[in-house]
């Protein structure tokens, strides 16, 4: 199906068409936006820069069980897993970071939890218009309108929305509601073209990622670590909230006789992460775990899947309680190369 329009005031019948599965798009939370479930005839709204927490536990949870069993008992109890779901509204860097992130996942051995969530979710993205002060995406391969990653993109032309879908499920969803659509002319295109244009604009912040991946291994012992990490408070919050960390611990908790296996997000950045039962830690302090956040993004995993695992949405500068900007970081790497 061509680029088609849907009218803004066709948003709750467009909503309403997906009953029956789960949709998960931005919602309030005090005076940030976060990814939720919506509930049954609520229609979300779309008007918001970006979440403080990324879309990405829509696929990776922050904590899922992996499987429930008695303790003593031989019966396992697998989690089922079969819930359709649409996330709404997700920004292009997002989408993008879980294409990146499924790479991993789909590596030596599918994950079976991220695989299936990822083959029963449509991930319906909304260009941006409005980038952030810290947005950097084009430096890192990405872009407002970005659609890597996505299903079906959309474009905020004021009265309508343009919908163009990216893969077969993206083409689904539009069949599913082609009641609400009509046929996009050649001015939606040109719209679009001048939104996306205008946006890139006013993305000021710029990252050289020129051989930097090759050039980190050089840099293993500069005092830049040092330097970049001297105000770190190791809170963990730049990966908790990277749509592209996807570090996780397995857990089992229990419950007097009753136990489950978990899995929940962990970090990098925490001492726990890598102390061995010795005792010994090989990133025993925030310099080397600095270094390391660094040259996995930057380095590790452009060797392994040829792509920087950073999108560029900025929200590690700026949520980071003592301001460290990973643009400046990259800066200094820079200059010591
Ligand atoms: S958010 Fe800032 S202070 Fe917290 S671990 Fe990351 S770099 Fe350190
Ligand atoms: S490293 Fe920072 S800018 Fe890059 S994707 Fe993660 S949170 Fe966004």
């Amino acid at each position: 199906m061509s680029a088609m329009l849907l009218n803004k005031e066709k948003w709750p019948e467009f909503v309403g068409k997906l009953a029956g599965k789960k949709i998960v798009a931005p919602q309030a939370d005090g005076d940030a936006m976060h990814f939720a479930p919506v509930a049954e005839g609520e229609a979300p709204a779309l008007d918001y820069n970006n979440t403080r927490v990324p879309p990405k536990g829509a696929l990776f949870p922050q904590t899922e069980t992996m499987l429930k069993f008695q303790a003593g008992g031989e019966q396992v109890e697998e989690p089922v897993l079969d819930q359709e779901t649409v996330v709404l509204g997700l920004r292009p860097c997002d989408a993008r970071a879980m294409a990146i992130v499924e790479k991993l996942f789909k590596w030596d051995i599918d994950d079976p939890y991220y695989v299936r969530r990822r083959e029963l979710t449509t991930l319906v993205g909304l260009a941006c218009t409005e980038p952030g002060m810290n947005c950097f995406c084009p430096s890192v391969g990405g872009g407002p309108a970005s659609t890597e990653g996505l299903d079906l993109l959309m474009v905020d032309l004021g009265e309508n929305y343009l919908l163009e879908a990216v893969t077969e499920k993206g083409e689904t969803l539009l069949t599913e509601i082609k009641e609400l659509l009509e046929e996009a002319d050649d001015d939606a295109g040109k719209e679009k073209d001048k939104l996306v244009a205008e946006a890139e604009q006013k993305i000021k912040r710029k990252v050289d990622t020129e051989g930097v991946p090759e050039g980190l291994p050089g840099l293993w012992e500069d005092p830049l670590w040092q330097k970049v990490s001297a105000s770190c408070l190791g809170c963990g919050t730049c990966t908790y909230l990277c749509p592209t960390c996807h570090c996780f611990d397995i857990q089992d908790e229990t419950e007097g006789f009753a136990a489950r296996r978990c899995r929940m997000w962990d970090s990098c950045m925490f001492e726990e992460y890598t102390l061995h039962t010795s005792g010994h830690n090989p990133r025993p302090t925030r310099k080397e775990r600095t270094r390391n956040r660094i040259n996995h993004k930057y380095s590790y995993y452009v060797d392994k899947f040829d792509v920087i695992a950073c999108v560029g949405c900025g929200r590690c500068t700026n949520l980071c309680p003592v301001n460290i900007d990973i643009i400046e970081t990259l800066r200094q790497v820079n200059e010591a190369l």
